[in-house]
């Protein structure tokens, strides 16, 4: 795993622009999170200056490649996954890392899944291997562990379009990403040829990927570790941009705000389909938070598995916010099994009926 010199340098040398950017951080207080001190340490420690040790490990496993400090970077087109992710594999090579990381590592490991769930109940190879369907569905881990109403709610619009598919869910292997964010590179690796094998097995048109994360993974990782796909992948968003015409639609008066994730917002600069969707449904067309698009607010991301109460404290301080200053809002919208799993955790009254958008959609059609 390479990390990007360039980038480092200029971390290394910046006054913390995007310190209070960094929603961690401001959940903690710890300053060795933010990019300015994380990539100093990473540097001593590859100069043989400073030997990595535990007190880095915490620091480096807070950040949860949200990408909030991208967005108030002076550098333009500033990265900083290649580099968060180069930290982690250091401090995860060296037995550094919180507990909870090796634990999933672990369960990764023997179960394919990051909870260690027993898997094959609903075995794959039920479908046929000798037909052409129209769609592999992917799941991904989040949604399969956090989220599996995600995909019930997806199988129903298939369902309503009179659309064939294969179904990876219940012995699915994780594609990979959460290894590659917590820095287990060699077990990605792992993971993503288990998981090509089992995906090139079927015949099919184009693969639709439920979890935002995993397709992230699919288009900007698989390749680079040797796994090339020569079939469409694409987001539930755009098969529903491609298919919403050909639902019918029940518009709802709801009051509706959508919470941009932060992988769809700044990792994937998916920020208007998704609008454009809510737009379809809804007759109250203002979907925007106050911070929205890559100014985005974050859930807690993955720090739901490895630090709770800290993903806890993120996610109730942005929903308490938004009760202060909104008392018009019912719903809550996402297109992440993360953020949907965080919010609906954080949520201590029924003040905002939290969906992700597949749920939404399938819940507004006839
Ligand atoms: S991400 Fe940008 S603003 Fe933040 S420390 Fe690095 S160079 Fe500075
Ligand atoms: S990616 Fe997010 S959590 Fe990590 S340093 Fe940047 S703002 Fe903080």
């Amino acid at each position: 795993m390479n990390f990007d010199k360039k980038s480092l340098r200029q971390c290394i040398y910046c006054h913390n622009f995007c310190k209070f950017s960094c929603v961690p951080y401001l959940a903690t207080k710890n300053q060795k999170i933010i990019q300015t001190q994380k990539n100093y340490l990473v540097y001593l420690v590859n100069e043989n200056k400073v030997k990595p040790n535990a007190e880095l490990g915490e620091a480096v496993y807070l950040c949860n490649d949200c990408r909030r400090c991208e967005t108030y970077c002076i550098f333009e087109g500033k990265n900083v996954l290649p580099n968060n992710r180069y930290a982690k594999n250091l401090i995860f090579k060296n037995m550094l890392a919180p507990k909870k990381v090796y634990d999933i590592y672990n369960n990764l490991l023997n179960s394919g899944n990051f909870l260690g769930r027993e898997t094959g109940q609903n075995e794959i190879r039920n479908f046929d291997k000798n037909k052409k369907y129209d769609f592999f569905i992917y799941p991904g881990d989040y949604v399969n562990m956090l989220a599996p109403g995600i995909t019930k709610s997806f199988i129903e619009i298939l369902g309503k379009l009179n659309k064939s598919f294969v179904l990876c869910d219940d012995d699915e292997v994780s594609d990979g990403v959460l290894a590659l964010d917590l820095g287990m590179e060699e077990l990605a690796g792992e993971l993503m040829e288990k998981n090509f094998k089992k995906i090139t097995q079927y015949k099919f048109d184009t693969l639709v990927v439920l979890n935002p994360h995993s397709y992230y993974c699919f288009i900007n990782d698989y390749e680079k570790y040797g796994f090339k796909f020569n079939f469409e992948i694409i987001h539930y968003i755009d098969f529903l941009k491609r298919y919403i015409d050909n639902l019918k639609i029940k518009k709802t008066d709801d009051y509706v705000k959508y919470f941009d994730p932060c992988i769809l917002s700044r990792g994937l600069k998916m920020n208007e389909s998704p609008r454009n969707i809510l737009g379809t449904l809804c007759n109250n067309q203002n979907f925007d938070l106050v911070k929205n698009r890559d100014e985005s607010e974050c859930c807690g991301g993955n720090l739901s598995l490895i630090f709770p109460d800290i993903s806890r404290t993120i996610s109730e301080g942005f929903l308490n916010e938004l009760k202060s200053y909104d008392d018009k809002t019912e719903i809550l919208i996402t297109v992440c099994p993360l953020c949907l799993s965080n919010l609906s955790k954080a949520q201590n009254s029924d003040r905002f009926k939290i969906y992700d958008l597949i749920e939404y959609v399938s819940n507004n059609i006839v």
